[in-house]
């Protein structure tokens, strides 16, 4: 782990961010019920007993109980049908006290996914995974973003680090990150590059960036010959070893040539969870009117 004391470079404090989101939702929590008499209530569904699914869901049910969100948890078992979790889905999403709906992913291998997350409204998509909300963000559209490129971004709002013009290079185009967080940067007027698996010489294209995101999977897939001085180097990735947790980015290869850097863990995995919350709150308001 990466402690701000270390090098010249500015370590990104994911844990303080994340901090300062969770205090300001709680204070619009407050501000919602006394303005509307009613309280934002997210429904996490867990289907089936993943280890790691429990642990991310019990995590996010107390994050929400901490700044007054109600818990609507549903736990489905892990062979329900395919109907009986749309109808389920179709229920919560029919509820006025349910004002986000999160599927936690991945599913049992008998379900579909894609069809689950398309009965959630978008209103209620606090994820931002359906094709709605995905939509929206694609034509620049107001709607709920994608929690971990909303709490990458926020991240780098904290620290005044500026967007508009930069070069940035995000390394990974998948749905839930690279993708979202790249049109996330368009929207903020960054001149955006995506990079992925079948990019040529890829520390060659992340030298040119301002900013480089990595969010590839990938122990440690950045080094030095990937960063410019200076430059700015978010760490996405999470990947559990013998010896703890490491990113994509080879964090003592970059520590003195990055400006700034986000540590694992303690970087964007914290911010994630924090913009799952500012989400809901969202959506509240937005039902509530
Ligand atoms: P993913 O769905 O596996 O997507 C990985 C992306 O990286 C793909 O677009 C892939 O390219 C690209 N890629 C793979 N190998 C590459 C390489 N050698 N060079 C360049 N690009 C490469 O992963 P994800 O869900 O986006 O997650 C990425 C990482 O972030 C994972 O470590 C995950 O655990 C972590 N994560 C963290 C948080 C958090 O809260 N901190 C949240 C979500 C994810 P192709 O499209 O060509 O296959």
């Amino acid at each position: 782990m990466i402690t701000p004391q270390e090098g010249r470079t500015t370590v990104l404090d994911g844990r303080a961010s994340a901090e300062r989101v969770r205090a300001e939702v709680a204070g619009q929590v407050q501000a919602l019920v006394a303005r509307t008499g009613r309280r934002p209530g997210l429904a996490t569904i867990l289907v089936g007993d993943d280890p790691a699914s429990q642990v991310y869901v019990s995590n996010k049910r107390r994050a929400c109980a901490a700044v007054g969100i109600r818990d609507l948890h549903r736990l489905l078992p892990a062979d329900i049908a395919e109907s009986e979790a749309a109808a389920v889905l179709d229920e919560l999403a029919a509820d006025d006290e349910v004002t986000g709906i999160l599927l936690q992913l991945p599913l049992p291998e008998h379900l579909d996914r894609r069809d689950l997350l398309e009965r959630i409204p978008a209103e209620k998509d606090v994820d931002g995974l359906t094709v709605a909300s995905a939509g929206l963000l694609a034509q620049g559209r107001d709607g709920l973003r994608p929690c971990t490129p909303a709490g990458v971004l926020r991240l780098l709002d904290d620290y005044e680090i500026p967007l508009r013009g930069a070069e940035v290079v995000v390394v990974g185009r998948s749905e839930l990150v690279g993708r979202p967080l790249a049109q996330m940067l368009l929207q903020r007027d960054a001149t955006v590059t995506v990079c992925h698996s079948r990019t040529r010489d890829l520390a060659e294209v992340c030298r040119r960036a301002d900013v480089v995101i990595a969010a590839a999977g990938v122990p440690r897939l950045l080094s030095a010959s990937a960063v410019r001085p200076g430059a700015v180097v978010v760490d996405v990735g999470i990947h559990r070893e013998q010896g703890g947790l490491c990113g994509d980015v080879d964090h003592d290869a970059v520590i003195d040539i990055a400006g700034h850097l986000t540590p694992v863990p303690g970087g964007v995995g914290p911010m994630t969870i924090a913009m799952l919350l500012a989400n809901t709150v969202r959506a509240a308001r937005l039902q509530f009117g």
